[in-house]
């Protein structure tokens, strides 16, 4: 069991506008698969952020969309 186990962790994505990464705030309690929008810590633009969990690992894996498309 991990020992610093936390229902929140932190992923880095690329912004689907400008390409520069940024870091976003997971809550695990909220789900395994999410989707959100996410304003870019850069340009300041509306990505939607599609969030996969790996329930085992707890690794994150986050694919971005232009909200206006
Ligand atoms: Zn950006």
């Amino acid at each position: 069991m991990p020992t610093d186990y936390t229902m929140q962790t932190t992923a880095e994505y690329y912004c689907a506008y400008c390409g520069e990464p940024s870091t976003t705030f997971i809550d695990l309690s909220a789900g395994f698969t999410q989707q959100y929008v996410e304003d870019c810590q850069v340009c300041c633009r509306p990505n939607v952020l599609h969030i996969t969990i790996d329930e085992a690992t707890l690794d994150v894996d986050i694919q971005t969309d232009c909200e206006d498309r």
